[in-house]
């Protein structure tokens, strides 16, 4: 199967490749608003009638000569892209792109063969940490120090800086991967976070992001303290950076606790049961959650790292949708147990066959027997 995989690496452009890197986004900024405003006067046109006449305002334009062409021409599908999503409704009317926003600019890899070698214009090497881009030339990188060779075909590369100063590059690359279905020999039932993340029929909790919610509040902090500084003067300016920096620090922090929570649950089971998360939302007490749209956002980012964990390992992921609470009904005898809509009992004796149960283990059971109802085909009795 082929997939496509992003590797981002930090770029550590020399001073004159920074000057280069901004003339490139600078000038895939204008030829992007060029052409919105031209065809806001004209029609929308072919993105290939565009790329011709991009040649004569390059004419008209000599300092576009000096930036990656490729570069400028990805402005152009980009645009296009903004169109088409345009009229198929799913995004409002292209914007003009403005230079205070974050900066990037993307570029295709174009291969050649010459006497039977290959030659790229964009190239990874990760013994030596260099990447081959075109114009700029070697560029160091750092990441990735886990491997030594990146396998398959890179497809386009995307160049930018974002608000904390720092430059990065996105390595989009097409993998040819084989996958093996796994005959399935372990099961685990995941119940989404409501105290917890995440609690998995395992018994295993994972705790709910208290670093982040630390890093929440030190955002809240800068933000006052930003308000009761002069606009545009050089104390209000660092206490942006800071809070750029807060902002990069919880998304990494995120992203890196999600992907191990996945990658523990994936490696360890075959079949992955979770609450579909629509569902989940009509249970949940929105008062008693603290810090909702953090969660819900982590939750949601969680179940597709899940469910694309599952897919190139070749495991087996399903979202159920159970339209009953599934911490109300004992996992052990099916009773349901109308006392524990009270969401601050955490455990309790069943009343009717007197096992103890652990309110969110429990409800995870649940979920477990649910996929395996729905893995043998069973119709599911409530
Ligand atoms: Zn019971």
């Amino acid at each position: 199967m082929k997939i496509y995989r992003a590797y981002k690496f930090r770029l550590y452009p020399t001073e004159e490749q920074k000057i280069l890197i901004h003339k490139t986004f600078g000038c895939s900024r204008f030829v992007y608003n060029y052409y919105l405003n031209y065809q806001k006067e004209n029609g929308v046109q072919k993105s290939f009638d565009l790329c011709k006449d991009l040649k004569e305002l390059e004419k008209g334009h000599k300092y576009l000569k000096e930036v990656d062409s490729c570069a400028l021409r990805c402005s152009i599908f980009d645009l296009e892209d903004g169109f088409n999503n345009f009229f198929a409704k799913r995004n409002g009317y292209p914007n003009f792109k403005s230079k205070f926003n974050r900066q990037s600019y993307r570029t295709n890899c174009i291969r050649s063969n010459y006497k039977g070698k290959e030659y790229s214009n964009i190239e990874v090497d990760l013994l030596t940490r260099f990447i081959k881009l075109p114009k700029l030339g070697n560029v160091k990188i750092k990441g990735f120090r886990d491997k030594d060779k990146i396998k398959g075909k890179i497809v386009n590369a995307t160049i930018s800086r974002e608000t904390t100063n720092k430059y990065y590059v996105s390595v989009l690359v097409e993998e040819d991967i084989l996958i093996e279905k796994v005959t399935p020999t372990t099961i685990v039932g995941i119940d989404l976070g409501i105290k917890d993340l995440v609690v998995t029929s395992d018994g295993i909790k994972y705790g709910n992001l208290k670093v982040l919610m630390k890093y929440e509040k030190r955002l809240k902090r800068l933000q006052k303290k930003l308000s009761r500084q002069v606009k545009g003067s050089k104390n209000y300016l660092k206490t942006k950076e800071k809070i750029a920096r807060v902002h990069a620090k919880i998304k990494n922090y995120r992203k890196h606790y999600l992907n191990d929570i996945a990658n523990e649950i994936v490696n360890e089971h075959d079949i992955i049961v979770t609450e579909s998360l629509l569902v989940k939302d009509m249970f949940k007490d929105k008062k008693k959650v603290f810090n909702k749209s953090l969660s819900d956002a982590s939750l949601s980012k969680l179940c597709s790292l899940i469910e694309w964990k599952s897919k190139i390992k070749g495991k087996i992921y399903y979202k159920i949708n159970t339209y009953y609470p599934s911490s109300q009904i004992c996992s052990t005898c099916g009773y349901k147990n109308e006392k524990l809509k009270d969401l601050s009992i955490r455990e309790y004796d069943c009343p009717k066959c007197g096992s103890h149960n652990d309110r969110d283990i429990n409800a995870s059971l649940n979920i477990l027997l649910e996929g395996l109802k729905l893995h043998y085909n069973l119709v599911s009795i409530v």
